[in-house]
């Protein structure tokens, strides 16, 4: 299997290296190769998402990717900003279903603005269609009506096609996981909502071990808080998810814990921490490597199929965090903390 490793700026090249030093210690047979993105590429090319690191994302079965963002660009023209690179990645490569773990562990639930009971143990996927809806219909604009005010307008848009292609990702998550799914939708206003209820439902009879349940996304968005533990896999929309998937990411209160995925039709996919490049901790070796070591798990668990290797790293990463061990973003006030390269070798000790 062939991994396209693609650091980036910021902490992106000190968390990198350590979850390639963790997947080296599963002694998997992986061919790993790097190459420059975002910022770094830009100072090297003159582009942030160069054509020899997109032929490299386009030959591997995965891509492990840090962050991009460095704040000397932030005022270039917007198409050589290092932000563009993961947003050409996925278009490049049509990376249309997002997924979001948000996963609370016990020894870290006091982390979270949210009770410890209400979110203790909870371990919850969002899986957010990531190409369509309100944020790509057409007709958009703004304009002055015929009574001389400015009105803004967007179109939300769903095709059938679509709806399946993000539900089987889903039912198929699912599978992999507690199968239940909640798709979520404001069917009782929305006609796009209306297509994908129906759409949705007309797919549960492919997967019979799966219960699907549907809901309203302003009861989600309450739901996520009241008992987020409800849930096992929720699938919904862009817009939709966009807001939910932040939400959840919030029950859990550390940023530096969460991986993500985003998967094509195939299952190849780009996995990489939901974290930005932190820009004020670069080069102090205190970042958290631990949302990008788990984002390698859920590529082992996604792309490479290899569920036990997943397992391991992340039953690796609970033992270290039993252990107490934390870096300074996850530590108490007063409590001592570990390096990134520290974090990296423990949870490769623990495995
Ligand atoms: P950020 O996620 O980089 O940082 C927010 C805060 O969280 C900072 O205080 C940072 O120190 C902390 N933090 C983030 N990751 C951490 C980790 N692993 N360990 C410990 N602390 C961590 O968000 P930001 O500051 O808004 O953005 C910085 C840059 O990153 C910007 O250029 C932005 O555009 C970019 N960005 C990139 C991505 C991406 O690559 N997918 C995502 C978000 C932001």
């Amino acid at each position: 299997m062939k991994i396209a490793v693609l650091p980036g700026d910021g902490i992106g090249a000190e968390i990198v290296v350590e979850a390639i030093k963790v997947l080296q210690a599963l002694d998997l047979k992986l061919e790993l190769e790097q190459a420059p993105v975002g910022g770094t590429a830009y100072a090297q090319t003159g582009d942030p998402l160069p054509p020899q690191t997109l032929a490299l994302a386009k030959a591997a079965d995965a891509i492990l990717f840090g962050a991009v963002g460095d704040p000397r660009y932030d005022n270039i023209e917007r198409a050589k900003r290092p932000e563009q690179a993961i947003l050409g990645l996925r278009k490049a490569l049509g990376l249309f279903a997002n997924l979001r773990p948000a996963t609370v562990h016990p020894e870290l639930a006091d982390a979270s603005t949210i009770r410890a009971d209400v979110v203790a143990g909870l371990d919850i996927l969002i899986v957010r269609e990531l190409t369509g809806d309100i944020y790509f219909g057409q007709p958009r604009g703004m304009r002055t009506n015929a009574a001389g005010d400015r009105e803004g307008f967007d179109t939300m848009h769903y095709s059938e096609p679509e709806i399946r292609r993000i539900a089987h990702a889903g039912f198929k998550a699912a599978m992999k996981r507690g199968r239940k799914l909640c798709s979520v939708d404001k069917a009782n206003v929305l006609e796009t909502s209306q297509l994908w209820r129906e759409v949705v439902s007309s797919m549960a009879s492919e997967y019979p071990e799966v219960a699907l349940s549907h809901m309203y996304v302003d009861n989600a968005a309450m739901q996520l808080i009241r008992n987020p533990k409800q849930f096992d896999v929720i699938v919904t929309g862009n817009l939709f998810g966009d807001i939910l998937s932040d939400e959840a990411s919030m029950l859990t209160g550390s940023i530096g814990m969460l991986p993500s995925a985003s998967l094509d039709v195939n299952g190849k996919g780009l996995y990489e921490p939901i974290h930005g490049s932190a820009p004020d901790i670069t080069g102090k070796g205190i970042a958290n490597p631990l949302a990008t070591i788990l984002s390698a798990a859920m590529m082992l668990r996604y792309s490479l199929n290899d569920e036990a290797s997943a397992a391991r790293i992340e039953a690796a990463v609970s033992k270290v965090l039993r252990a107490g061990l934390r870096t300074a973003d996850i530590a108490r006030a007063g409590e001592r903390s570990i390096s990134t390269a520290e974090m990296g070798a423990a949870v490769v000790a623990a495995l």
